[in-house]
């Protein structure tokens, strides 16, 4: 066990963005007591930190919003279709102030470790203040796109100019006039930031690796008309959202895209292209995600799009991704990224072509040639879902740490928990629908789901809840099983871990949809929490060897079957 603990506490989260804030919101109503620690120093999480220019959400606002209160639904008002961060950041703001939530937020704090003390069951958490509090349960609220992934680039430390990640944007914003910028990373960040870094800058070079499928985002301010109607069925839109495949009303036809009328087809993918959604263009056929034949077709046609709109031909293909089936990476929503590439102080480095040999003080060195820049922007994404969790030294029983049983990959039981850590949470881990849906959605869910058992736990007097290692196992291969039925494990993708070098290659979130993941998780809690094995105060030490099952058991017998 780490130093003596300060405080006793029912549950500490770690991270007050979106998760965190509705997680000590429903703790305290439920009488938990509770710390949030937060590394930046206010609310917001992905929000607080991603202040780069452009970024803005990609799921519509009245969608990517809290649904647990319906007064606070009502009262809000979103200005625009897709709400740009500094929006989405005074809505976190609003809500920590209408649910009083700072006075058990502690900021500028980040948690350190959190070591798990049999004896005790209890957990020892410590934060780089120097502090260490005992909590019965930690809830790990800590994000999927939380820890930077800086580019891993000889040279990168010696550029004589000043650097910013696109995740870590300064809180005064960045004065691009007159400089000659380089933008590394065409990703969703890079896309949205490109446009207006172009317009600011004297001239901007974007350095692209793999070119990415983006459509246009078709924002446009809300209309009244359109807020009034939501509004007043809001009540069953968040319903229906939340036993939707992705969190948000989407009708995917049965029909297939190969047996089409090529005519048809191409009008269908035209109406989800101008429709100004992320899954405008995958929602059209029932076959993109699943048949390769079917996805080249909406390739193409993206493609087709990107030809259209870009006047050089040369850049045109190489903006036009070819390595990768259409919605394996995640798709891209912009304003005005293609058309960006026409300006006459815009330059496309295709790095497949010419690659980075080093970064030096006066700019980037290619294998052709030498760009000379004032400023670098790195828009190179996140160490994506373990980063955050493995960013905290976790040591569950047996002093086994959670890097080491995770070192080939991440292994939980729903995405909420992992084997041989009691009492330990994820909000939107690994293995859940997460980033493949509507976060908002995933996270009420997920909070939900923890609070409800953390009431059951108490109402049963256990003192622990531990995942079987046999119900992870089912879960693992139920996640693989379903992933590897569509094409999304075949990008090089940062839902697969290959954006970090070294990363184990695993598809981490669940492919098989929020509403029947919702419904998993529910049969799970009604059958007692089955695939978990809880402990009774009393009897902790001796019952707990005892009721372990063998490693290979059979799994909870509802999950494996579907
Ligand atoms: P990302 O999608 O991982 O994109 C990173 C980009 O940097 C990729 O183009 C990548 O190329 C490139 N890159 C990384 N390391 C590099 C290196 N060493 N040399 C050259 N290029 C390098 O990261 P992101 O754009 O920050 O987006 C991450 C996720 O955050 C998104 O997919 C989305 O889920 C979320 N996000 C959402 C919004 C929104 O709601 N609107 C906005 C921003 C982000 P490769 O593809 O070759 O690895």
């Amino acid at each position: 066990m780490g130093p003596l603990a300060d405080r006793q506490l029912d549950v500490v989260v770690v991270g007050a963005g979106f998760s965190g804030m509705y997680l000590l919101h429903r703790l305290r109503q439920l009488g938990f007591s509770t710390q949030v620690y937060e590394a930046g120093s206010d609310v917001g999480g992905t929000w607080y930190w991603n202040r780069y220019p452009g970024a803005r959400c990609d799921i519509e606002s009245m969608d990517y919003s809290y649904s647990f209160d319906p007064e606070l639904e009502q009262e809000w008002e979103w200005t625009e279709r897709y709400s740009t961060q500094p929006e989405i950041l005074a809505y976190a703001n609003h809500v920590a102030d209408r649910l009083d939530l700072r006075a058990e937020i502690q900021f500028d704090t980040r948690v350190t470790s959190a070591v798990f003390d049999e004896a005790t069951a209890r957990w020892s958490v410590s934060t780089d203040q120097g502090e260490t509090v005992s909590a019965q349960f930690v809830v790990m609220a800590v994000g999927c796109l939380s820890t930077t992934k800086q580019p891993e680039v000889p040279g990168v430390d010696t550029f004589a100019g000043p650097t910013y990640h696109t995740g870590r944007w300064p809180h005064e914003g960045v004065d691009f006039t007159g400089q000659r910028v380089g933008v590394i990373g065409t990703g969703s960040s890079g896309i949205q930031s490109i446009p207006l870094i172009a317009e600011q800058a004297a001239h901007l070079t974007v350095f692209q690796r793999t070119p990415n499928f983006s459509m246009p985002a078709k924002n446009a301010p809300l209309d009244a008309a359109f807020v009034r109607q939501r509004k007043a069925t809001y009540r069953q839109h968040r319903e229906e959202a939340k036993h939707s495949p992705v969190g948000v009303l989407l009708d995917i036809p049965e029909e297939l895209a190969v047996e089409a009328d090529p005519a048809e087809r191409e009008a269908r993918f035209h109406e989800g292209w101008e429709a100004g959604f992320l899954f405008g263009v995958s929602r059209t056929y029932g076959d993109l995600l699943l048949d390769p034949a079917a996805n080249e077709l909406a390739s193409e046609f993206v493609r087709g799009r990107i030809r259209d709109i870009v006047d050089d031909p040369a850049v045109a293909e190489a903006l036009s991704p070819r390595n990768h089936p259409f919605g394996t990476k995640r798709p891209c929503l912009d304003t005005g990224y293609y058309a960006t590439f026409n300006r006459e102080n815009v330059t496309l480095i295709d790095l497949h072509a010419s690659p980075i040999v080093e970064i030096t003080p006066a700019g980037v060195q290619t294998s052709d040639r030498e760009v000379e820049l004032d400023v670098l922007v790195f828009a190179t994404g996140f160490d994506a879902m373990t980063g955050p969790i493995l960013g905290v030294d976790i040591v569950g029983r047996d002093g086994q740490p959670l890097r080491e049983k995770w070192s080939a990959g991440p292994r939980t039981y729903l995405g909420l928990a992992t084997a041989g850590f009691p009492n330990l949470f994820t909000v939107t881990g690994p293995g859940s629908p997460s980033v493949l849906s509507n976060m908002m959605v995933s996270i009420e869910q997920h909070v939900d789901w923890i609070t409800d058992c953390l009431v059951a736990l108490r109402e049963q007097g256990a003192s622990t809840i531990e995942a079987t290692v046999a119900a992870e196992d089912g879960w693992v291969e139920h996640v693989n099983e379903v992933a590897s039925m569509t094409l999304m494990p075949q990008a090089n993708s940062w839902y697969m871990g290959a954006n970090v070098p070294g990363k184990p290659r695993v598809f981490m979130p669940y492919v098989g949809g929020v509403g029947l993941y919702r419904e998993l998780c529910a049969t799970v809690a009604e059958k007692n929490y089955d695939g978990f094995e809880t402990l009774a105060s009393l009897a902790r030490g001796l019952a707990h060897s005892a009721c372990r099952p063998a490693a290979g058991a059979t799994g909870p017998s509802g999950l494996r079957a579907t």
